[in-house]
């Protein structure tokens, strides 16, 4: 345990913290579930909640290090029991360099009837670029849950999956994005609810859903921020 670690875990560590006080501010999590990671860039290393803490107890040195087999190279405590899928995400996809988990209400309602959430909303088409996608039924514990979001997202434009009966799995560039991701996806899987329950939504054509899509990603927000969406 007395491994020396990469400077920037002191950083990852206090953004991991402060980024589960996101999940309890937009009412994504209920208890002790959810979970945020990033990896350590350049190393082999992530960073995670500790499995079975209040919200309220999380602090920067209760965050737990991990490899990226879920290995704990430093922490006290056991990491989060989502662990694993989050491990296996990073081992797949070196692209992405967060991954949150939630069990939010409405996203998870439409993981429990297994249903993509169709693109009616221009929100959607900005963030997510279509629909999102529905995962594999997986339980917990190996490598299956973590093996369904990279089959599911893999080469998908959304950086949100809904593992069937489960819940949400977001990635990210970051710690931040994924978050965001797992924010905009509920906010999106609430009106698409509402919609269907006013009526039958209406849909939108492929060019409409791309072109936000372009324009979203690629133009949209302060010039020169790096990262545009906000
Ligand atoms: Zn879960």
């Amino acid at each position: 345990m007395s491994r020396t670690l990469p400077t920037e875990v002191t950083r990852l560590r206090e953004t991991v913290a402060a980024l589960h006080a996101e999940l309890v501010r937009y009412h994504l999590v209920a208890w002790t579930a959810g979970n945020v990671s990033a990896r350590v860039p350049g190393h082999d290393l992530m960073v995670i909640k500790p499995s079975g803490v209040s919200y309220d107890d999380l602090r920067p040195d209760n965050m737990i290090v991990c490899d990226l087999d879920g290995v704990v190279v430093d922490g006290d405590l056991s990491p989060s029991s989502d662990t694993a899928a989050h491990a296996y995400v990073y081992r797949a996809m070196p692209e992405v360099g967060g991954v949150v988990h939630t069990h939010s209400n409405y996203a998870t309602a439409w993981a429990a009837c297994g249903e993509s959430i169709p693109c009616h909303l221009t929100a959607q088409a900005d963030e997510f670029g279509g629909e999102i996608p529905v995962g594999p039924f997986a339980l917990i514990g190996g490598d299956d849950i973590g093996k369904g979001i990279v089959a599911t997202l893999s080469g998908h434009r959304s950086p949100a999956v809904l593992m069937r009966n489960h819940g949400v799995f977001t990635i990210g560039k970051d710690a931040r994005a994924a978050v965001k991701a797992a924010v905009m996806c509920e906010d999106v899987a609430r009106t698409a609810h509402l919609a269907r329950t006013l009526g039958t939504p209406v849909p939108m054509t492929q060019a409409d859903i791309d072109s936000l899509y372009d324009r979203y990603q690629n133009v949209y927000g302060q010039p020169g921020s790096g990262s545009a969406k906000s």
